[in-house]
């Protein structure tokens, strides 16, 4: 005979109901999305979930995080099962996705992760993942400056030099006054 599910004893205990139909799972999932704004909508199988996961790989904040979560809460959610069925230990769905969290926190595998928003920003901290240090060109401020007395300034197009490394706006044109 199979054995009831150890999430929500509700159910036959199968890796399908563990890890896609099962409400504690559906909890863990929508929480989990909930930190990328995306949300839970079920999946009759785990090859359609793999799909959908692998195309918001392309859209989500953060896809090298979104990557790896997709096994890290299929494991968890495993371990957890494991602690009620061995350890007689249970935690909330909220705890199974800090669990998550703090797998990808010490997954060495995600070192810097380019930071494009403050939605990003955000993620990053939750996941205590380091900024990656985008490569910034290096910017010069030009400012108008008044000519010294006794000077004409005649003001130009911007012309560069080096292009595109340096551009400078605005010429000197030295001519004595009067
Ligand atoms: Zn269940």
């Amino acid at each position: 005979m199979a054995s009831r599910c150890e999430l929500c004893w509700a159910e036959e205990e199968t890796s399908h109901h563990i890890l896609l139909s099962c409400n504690f799972a559906s909890q863990v999932w929508s929480k989990a999305l909930s930190l990328f704004n995306e949300v839970w909508i079920g999946f009759p199988s785990l090859e359609l979930l793999f799909s959908w996961w692998r195309k918001k790989a392309k859209v989500v904040l953060l896809a090298d995080i979104w990557k790896a979560l997709l096994i890290i809460i299929c494991q968890q959610i495993w371990f957890e099962r494991n602690k009620r069925r061995y350890d007689n230990q249970r935690s909330p769905p909220r705890q199974v996705v800090q669990r998550c969290i703090n797998e990808i926190s010490s997954c060495s595998i995600i070192k810097g992760v380019t930071i494009k928003s403050v939605n990003d920003l955000m993620l990053a901290k939750i996941f205590k993942v380091s900024k990656a240090t985008p490569k910034l060109k290096r910017v010069i401020e030009v400012r108008w400056k008044p000519p010294p007395m006794g000077w004409w300034k005649l003001n130009i197009d911007g012309s560069s030099f080096g292009n595109p490394v340096m551009q400078v706006q605005g010429e000197s044109l030295g001519t004595t006054r009067g």
